[in-house]
């Protein structure tokens, strides 16, 4: 079994066209008032934004629009009634990955899943000989790549693909929407070069939100309450606005989906510059949807938690993971145009390509293995409409330009924000207190200056 790999083959759009119907509940927000920092959001970044202010002795206070903590970070029941990760499911288990040390401190129990990954060539397993073609293929691809970018050509990375012969349509699937969630033609060459592997990766058994609730725990969140108004127009504090009422604060931290601010979900007052709106529709996201499944008894005997890919004659393709955390389950991940087109034409059509799939690999019969399923459809999700950030052919810049404050008050976190781990748990946690550090500075600087000014006058 062969371990080809780039970013350990996998780290980790149009705006969903109606608008979420916001619940207006009676409940007033339990904050009110001033606070020195509103944070909009409770996923990895918005988390990590509030314990960093918390630290640094300021209030504040987190807004999410959903019912739950943990945004594209979801460990669920769902319909299968096991529980699984709907969405990120492992993270690197790098030194610099501060959530490592955190989750070992409150007991998470990590796993390191199994590495090694299948090649489906027709009904068989890749032969050897075709594990170190397609390997070859994978690194040629991946290096003419990244050459493009290192030597700064901010191109379409599909631009830059040699020859790869029979693995053209399987090398540009694995290296585009499996790793990335958008096709090659809409990936910065400079982008994909500057994406780190993430080795070593870990899982926990009972899922990534146990982490996520474990360091959430000091932090208090206003669940169902979308912001939906931020107004820095007053010359004092900023109002941002919720269905359930008002803050105001000294500084915001807005840790929303690049797709979700693209979408307009929340009103800037004024309208952002237009190089921070630039740098966000630059910076949309792909698609990384899922059809979980229930394959009793692993007919198919896929090992705990590999990952199989098939070889392919065009774009029209997936991925499997399968026995998710050694369960008799797996999912087919939907990345990328074809995985929207899927995505957008339905559950019942997603299962059925997935029956396709299975019958066409591993016999006729294989349809009938597949016990209840699930789509899981992020570029659904009223508040997040898409899977992970790559920056557009041309925008490698955005992400440094996102980081710069907008009307000197409002501050970005998230995954899109990270130039290296972008489309990572561990990149939205660290560009979140990242972004708390700046406000921070933001709000020491302007109080150093207001006592300034009557000293002066003193003089
Ligand atoms: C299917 C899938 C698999 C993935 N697998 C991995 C993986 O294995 N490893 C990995 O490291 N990463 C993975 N990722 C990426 C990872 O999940 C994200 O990078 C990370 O969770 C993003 O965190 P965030 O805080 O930036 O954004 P989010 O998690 O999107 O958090 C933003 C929050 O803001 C809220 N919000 C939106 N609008 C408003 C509003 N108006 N008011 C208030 N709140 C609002 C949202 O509800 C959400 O909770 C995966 C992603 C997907 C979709």
């Amino acid at each position: 079994m062969k371990n080809f790999s780039r970013r350990g083959f996998l780290a980790g759009v149009a705006a969903f066209s109606a608008a979420p119907v916001l619940s207006q509940p009676a409940v007033q927000l339990s904050v009110s008032g001033d606070v020195d920092v509103a944070i909009v959001g409770a996923g990895a970044a918005g988390i990590a934004a509030a314990r960093r202010v918390a630290s640094a002795g300021r209030s504040y206070a987190v807004f999410e629009a959903g019912n739950r903590i943990g945004g594209r970070i979801w460990t669920d029941r769902g319909r299968l009634g096991i529980a699984h990760d709907r969405g990120a499911q492992r993270i690197s288990a790098s030194g610099r990955n501060p959530l490592v040390a955190l989750g070992r401190l409150a007991g998470v129990d990590f796993y390191e899943p199994a590495p090694f990954r299948r090649l489906y060539v027709g009904q068989r397993e890749a032969r050897d000989h075709e594990y170190d073609s397609f390997t070859a293929a994978l690194h040629r691809a991946s290096r003419a790549i990244t050459a493009a970018g290192e030597a700064g050509l901010d191109l379409a990375a599909a631009r830059t693909l040699p020859d790869l012969g029979e693995w053209q349509a399987t090398v540009a699937f694995v290296l585009g929407p499996l790793m990335t969630s958008k096709d090659l033609e809409e990936v910065s060459t400079v982008d994909f070069a500057r994406a780190e592997e993430q080795r070593d990766e870990f899982a926990c058994r009972g899922g990534l939100g146990q982490l996520l609730a474990a360091a959430a725990k000091p932090v208090k969140v206003e669940l169902d309450a979308p912001v939906v108004r931020i107004d820095t127009r007053g010359r004092g504090s900023i109002t941002v606005e919720t269905s359930r009422g008002s803050v105001r604060a000294n500084a915001v931290i807005v840790t929303v989906s690049t797709n979700a601010l693209n979408a307009g979900l929340i009103r800037f007052e004024p309208a952002l510059p237009k190089r921070t709106a630039d740098a966000l529709a630059g910076l949309a996201l792909g698609t990384r949807d899922r059809l979980v499944f229930q394959l009793p008894g692993n007919p198919f005997n896929f090992g705990a938690d590999q990952r199989i890919v098939f070889k392919a004659a065009d774009a029209r393709t997936v991925s499997l993971v399968g026995r998710v955390g050694s369960a008799d389950f797996a999912y087919a991940e939907f990345t990328g145009r074809f995985g929207r087109e899927m995505a957008d034409a339905g559950e019942a059509a997603m299962l059925a390509f997935v029956g396709d799939l299975l019958a066409s690999h591993f016999g006729a019969d294989a349809r009938k293995e597949i016990g209840r399923a699930e789509a899981v459809r992020w570029s659904r999700e009223p508040w997040i409409l898409g899977g992970t950030s790559v920056a557009a052919p041309g925008s490698s810049a955005n992400r440094r330009l996102l980081a710069e404050p907008a009307h000197d008050r409002i501050f970005f976190a998230g995954e899109a924000l990270h130039e290296s781990w972008y489309g990572t748990v561990a990149g939205a946690w660290i560009s979140g207190e990242r972004a708390a550090d700046a406000a921070i500075r933001r709000l020491t600087a302007a109080s150093t200056a207001q006592r300034a000014v009557p000293a002066q006058k003193k003089r």
